[in-house]
């Protein structure tokens, strides 16, 4: 294993054992389940957002290191940004796994690159990004379902 590999798997392992923005939010503007039975994964996305502005971005959710770090740093990165960048972002996530190139505007979620190799643990690092996607479509609370 090479150096950046080896940071890379430390990178993954600290987020599943210590996630970021873990847990739901009580008040939150928008917000989605998701998940990925082909693995076991499942998700709870929870966002506030005001105006176009990210202000809280939470998630709660179990399965493995793949899913459960990918959703960890996505709210590290996405927290403060305003929905274009956030969608920006996505779509360079996107392109990594399907290209195995990174990209410096994705930060620690480059620790996500070998993901590519493995075709079929690409929806557990995408779920979280799925999710959220859904999560922004909600316009009205009424309408507040899962995929399920
Ligand atoms: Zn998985």
């Amino acid at each position: 294993m090479s150096l950046i590999e080896q940071i890379y798997k430390e990178i993954l392992l600290e987020h599943q054992q210590r996630p970021r923005n873990h847990g739901r939010l009580k008040v939150h503007t928008h917000s989605a389940h998701g998940n990925n039975p082909s693995c076991g994964d499942a998700l709870d996305i929870d966002l506030r957002i005001e105006g176009d502005l990210i202000v809280e971005l939470r998630f709660l959710g179990q399965g493995c290191t793949i899913s459960q770090a990918s959703a960890s740093l996505m709210t590290t990165i996405l927290t403060g940004k305003t929905l274009s960048e956030a969608r920006a972002i996505a779509a360079d996530f996107s392109a990594m796994l399907q290209t195995g190139q990174t990209n410096d505007s994705l930060g620690d979620l480059n620790a996500l690159v070998g993901v590519s190799k493995l075709h079929t643990r690409v929806k557990c690092a995408m779920l979280a990004w799925q999710t959220l996607e859904v999560a922004l479509l909600e316009v009205s609370p009424t309408l507040n379902q899962s995929l399920a």
